[in-house]
């Protein structure tokens, strides 16, 4: 049984095929919804994203020059200065928006998915997927991203600004991981669970 979000209204979890979408009777919410191959498509763009985040915490993210002086800032540093200038609750908060919490939802759901896709219930399947969900309104790399671009706008006034190849890795990641949270159903992940993944059959 699953409730709808919207009105409460308790139903039955339908067994949904290949791209149908299950709406609330009485609401019409879009209760759950089975992507074509959501499988295959989650699994490689969770790897895509979770190696957008790699790449983006080994290289520079900016490069800046005041004054003659060149120096290079990475995505981690950018934390760790945040603490040097003693704001230590902004630091760990911004590493958690940027960096753990996508990372830990991601590495989740590839760990989830790379079982249940061979018939594995791995380990712990049904905990990782209450919890999980519990990051996604961690996961708020835009909002670290906005602040980049505001910040680069004043800076841009006082230095030259060079956008590091992290930058470039980061913006990558900002488009795959909504991407990934839009297609990643809980109660498809749920289903998948409790009955077992069958490829291209209904449930
Ligand atoms: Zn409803």
């Amino acid at each position: 049984m699953i409730a709808c979000s919207q009105c409460d209204l308790l139903m039955e979890y339908p067994r949904l095929a290949p791209g149908e979408t299950a709406q609330c009777p009485r609401c019409g919410y879009a209760i759950t919804s089975r992507a074509v191959e959501a499988m295959d498509r989650l699994i490689s763009m969770s790897i895509t994203g979770l190696l957008l985040l790699v790449f983006a915490s080994a290289f520079p993210f900016l490069g800046y020059n005041t004054s003659g002086q060149e120096k290079q800032i990475t995505l981690l540093q950018t934390t760790s200065t945040l603490w040097e200038n003693n704001y230590p609750e902004l630091a760990v908060l911004t590493a958690i928006f940027i960096i753990l919490a996508p990372a830990a939802f991601l590495s989740s759901l590839l760990y989830l998915l790379l079982h249940l896709r061979r018939g594995v219930v791995p380990w712990g399947a049904k905990t990782i997927c209450k919890w999980m969900f519990h990051l996604v309104p961690w996961a708020m790399a835009e909002v670290f991203f906005l602040g980049v671009l505001v910040s680069l706008i004043k800076v841009a006034a006082m230095a030259t600004v060079e956008p590091g190849l992290s930058l470039w890795a980061f913006v990558f990641f900002c488009l795959v991981f909504p991407a990934v949270l839009t297609i990643t159903d809980r109660y498809q992940l749920w289903f998948w669970i409790e009955h077992g993944y069958r490829p291209h059959s209904h449930g």
